[in-house]
């Protein structure tokens, strides 16, 4: 088996009826990359910025994270590098800034909410960003997004960046994606209005599946309703594919979910643009991409969105795949 994967390693992924999707990896240093190569990855769909924040006692200076961007964006080449800005906050602490401790963590200060607010912080890793986006394929993802105009004021703040540092002499990618993770379900209903602003969605199905069932990700007793083939579920990200394509965006997933064999097809026949998942989940993906038709998995749509339970779709897409 692992030979037939190897075999796929430098191929594009295309299904069976010769549709073309995009699998990409999520990393969280540059020391990952070399694995992304090394199992074909055909881009980094989720680069999780954390890394640079934690276990330390400071935050990382405007040239520590400018050099592990540009590591990142030159060892990829031309391809795509999703970076997505920080998503500190919730589960995720960093001591040095002092928080105050919440009832909710998750429903509360975390990522876009306290970039925003700390625009100090935020400022600098978007200058080390756009300094960063001429040695590579950039793209800028903002975490926790759940309303219009969060979205906006980031991307003013990067704009503002953006002319500062040409003022200051420094060249700037003049084709840098901006798009937004969809982890909260406000979002995912509104993403018709969210498509006419944002260059690309990247479902974030980890979050998106913990605040539309209300099921703690982390908590035991409730993992029962951690559904990630729950037709609520499949709905929603249904809603945002179709939003992205109907203005002429893309929509990729960066969730676990993306590399599940069960909710592949499904993804597939909803249109799904881009996969991030873990490196070594590529090549088993795109060795599955392969034998199945995106034409007969978008003839399963109606029925699987219109499915009551979970279980209901996992029987179904496991007898139509085999599996
Ligand atoms: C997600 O929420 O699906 C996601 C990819 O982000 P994280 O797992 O880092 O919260
Ligand atoms: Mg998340």
């Amino acid at each position: 088996q692992k030979q037939e994967w190897a075999k796929l390693k430098d191929e594009p992924t295309t299904t069976a009826d010769g549709a073309h999707v995009e699998l990409a990896a999520n990393i969280g240093t540059p020391e990952d990359v070399e694995g992304v190569l090394n199992n074909g990855g055909e881009g980094v769909g989720l680069y999780r910025t954390e890394f640079l924040y934690m276990g330390k006692s400071q935050l990382p200076t405007e040239e520590e994270q400018f050099g592990a961007y540009k590591s990142v964006l030159e060892q990829m080449g031309d391809k795509p590098v999703v970076v997505r800005t920080l998503d500190i906050g919730g589960d995720k602490e960093l001591d040095y800034l002092d928080l105050p401790k919440e009832l909710n963590p998750f429903l509360g200060f975390r990522a876009i909410r306290l970039c925003l607010e700390r625009d100090d912080i935020f400022r600098i890793q978007l200058r080390a960003l756009l300094r960063a986006s001429v040695h590579g394929n950039l793209k800028i993802m903002f975490p926790m997004i759940a309303t219009l105009e969060e979205f906006r004021e980031a991307k003013n703040m990067l704009d503002e960046e953006k002319v500062k540092l040409k003022e200051e002499g420094h060249n700037i990618s003049d084709d840098i994606e901006v798009g937004i993770m969809v982890e909260i379900p406000a979002t995912a209903m509104i993403a018709r209005q969210f498509a006419k602003e944002v260059d690309f969605f990247s479902i974030g199905t980890n979050d998106l599946i913990q605040y539309t069932m209300a099921a703690d990700r982390m908590n035991e007793r409730v993992s029962y309703l951690y559904q990630p083939y729950n037709p609520a579920i499949l709905n929603l990200v249904n809603n945002v594919i179709e939003a992205a394509h109907a203005e002429g965006k893309w929509a990729g997933m960066c969730g676990e979910m993306a590399g599940d064999s069960i909710a592949i097809p499904i993804l597939l026949g909803l249109g799904l643009d881009e996969f991030s998942m873990s490196a070594t989940s590529i090549l088993p993906a795109r060795t599955q991409l392969k034998d199945l038709s995106k034409e007969d998995m978008a003839s399963f749509k109606e029925t699987l969105l219109s499915m009551g339970t979970s279980d209901e779709v996992v029987a179904f897409i496991k007898e139509k795949t085999n599996q």
